[in-house]
């Protein structure tokens, strides 16, 4: 790899041309995964979600929005709603909670 890389310091497509094809002559590779960290570090906030991400998300069983993964930033999901657990957004994760302590 490094015979191909650039002397002068400065990151290239070249260089990142040569590390994909180190990556790819690894053995016993593991699939590539977004890394949720990266994506919100380096994505631009205004960034619209891919269509997927949207429609594959789980809805609240009880007033049928769309959830979030946990953590995730609402600015990556808009539209959505933060998630409760039990299948519930977290406002009515907070309703069940709330009736089943009085
Ligand atoms: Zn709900």
């Amino acid at each position: 790899m490094t015979e191909t890389m650039d002397t002068t310091g400065i990151w290239t497509a070249a260089d990142s041309r040569a590390l994909d094809a180190y990556a790819r002559r690894q053995p016993n590779r593991t699939p590539l995964q977004r890394d949720e960290r990266l994506w919100e570090l380096l994505g631009e906030p205004e960034v619209e979600p891919e269509i997927e991400l949207v429609t594959g998300l789980p809805h609240c069983t009880e007033c049928d929005r769309p959830m979030r993964p946990f953590a995730a930033p609402k600015s990556l999901y808009p539209d959505t709603v933060a998630r409760g657990g039990h299948g519930l957004c977290i406002t009515h994760a907070k309703h069940r909670r709330d009736a089943a302590s009085s």
